[in-house]
């Protein structure tokens, strides 16, 4: 990177940054996966209509976004929900956390992604996608149903991610990247849903592609790729 851009990124940082604390860091089994409970003080959740994301500092000029899940307004707390399976800087910042740990992040925005009333809510993603479905399952909560597919690489976060959550998606195992949930979703009747598909860009593409070809659909398409 060069002189220019790291000073502009310092003083963005110096203007924007802020700072949050690690409340708690559960790994699954095997460890890379994340459930990192943070205390964001000064961050009001209370008007969140959307999925959110916040784009946290992993490393020198590095920043990666993830998503607010299970949030309580009252005491400015959430959950981010990481996979670090892969080498990057997000996965060793999300591996390397400990309980009283700083984090800095330069804010919270809102993604496009919210229920759509009296429509279920049908999503399907890779396991980097799980705290963005459980925040749009809380935005649902009492108002319509969420489920669909997660696609994970290891059984035993499936088995996880069923004894964790309390939530109608089920969890699938990866074959290769876009056959499971292509599988999943060929099996599923389908009307005037409103799907949400995240994660991984290609299969997002793919599956948008696959879904927008079937003749009983007639809902409508949210996607949000996160990584490639
Ligand atoms: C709006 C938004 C919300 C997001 N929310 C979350 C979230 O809640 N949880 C979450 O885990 N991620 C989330 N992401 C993705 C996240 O921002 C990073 O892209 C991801 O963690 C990879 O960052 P990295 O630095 O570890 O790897 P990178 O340096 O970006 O990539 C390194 C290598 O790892 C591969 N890779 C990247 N991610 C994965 C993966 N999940 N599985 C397998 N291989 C991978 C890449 O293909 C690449 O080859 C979100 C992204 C967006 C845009």
């Amino acid at each position: 990177m060069n002189i220019i851009k790291k000073k502009a990124i310092d003083m963005m940082e110096r203007k924007l940054s802020r700072t949050g604390h690690v409340l708690e860091v559960r790994a699954w089994d095997p460890a890379t996966f994340f459930e990192i409970d943070l205390h964001l003080p000064g961050l009001n959740m209370e008007k969140w209509q959307s999925v959110q994301h916040m784009k946290v500092k992993v490393g020198d000029y590095a920043y990666r976004d993830y998503t607010p899940a299970m949030w309580d307004a009252e005491t400015h707390t959430c959950t981010l929900l990481v996979n670090s399976s892969h080498d990057g800087p997000g996965s060793k910042w999300a591996s390397s956390l400990k309980k009283g740990d700083a984090i800095l992040y330069l804010g919270v925005g809102s993604t496009l992604h919210k229920p759509v009333e009296d429509r279920s809510l049908l999503c399907l993603g890779d396991s980097s996608s799980i705290g963005h479905f459980l925040a749009l399952q809380q935005l649902a909560k009492g108002k319509t149903e969420v489920y669909g597919a997660v696609s994970f690489s290891e059984v035993k976060h499936m088995e996880a991610f069923k004894e964790y959550f309390i939530t109608a998606l089920q969890p699938v195992l990866e074959k290769r990247w876009d056959i499971s949930l292509l599988s999943w979703i060929d099996e599923q009747p389908l009307e005037d849903q409103c799907i949400y598909i995240t994660g991984h860009i290609p299969t997002v593409t793919e599956l948008r592609r696959h879904i927008r070809k079937r003749e009983d659909f007639s809902g409508t398409i949210k996607a949000q790729g996160f990584w490639a």
